[in-house]
């Protein structure tokens, strides 16, 4: 499992960097997931999708 950001809705508030900084880091104001972030884990799970829960946009999915 992979998380996505959609850059086009991103607004580079930072909370998903901040609930799950070893997921998501912000670049140039936007967030990107991180690369080697893997998902197999239940507490990385659980972080990504308090990620999705909390973005204001909704520019943040988890793909199976
Ligand atoms: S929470 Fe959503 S809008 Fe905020 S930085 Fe993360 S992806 Fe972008």
């Amino acid at each position: 499992m992979k998380v996505k950001v959609d850059k086009k809705k991103c607004i580079g508030c930072g909370v998903c960097a901040d609930i799950a900084e070893k997921i998501f880091v912000l670049k140039d104001g936007i967030s990107e997931p991180v690369e080697s972030a893997d998902l197999s884990s239940p507490e990385m799970l659980e972080a990504a999708k308090m990620a999705v829960e909390v973005c204001p946009v909704r520019a943040i999915s988890i793909d199976k």
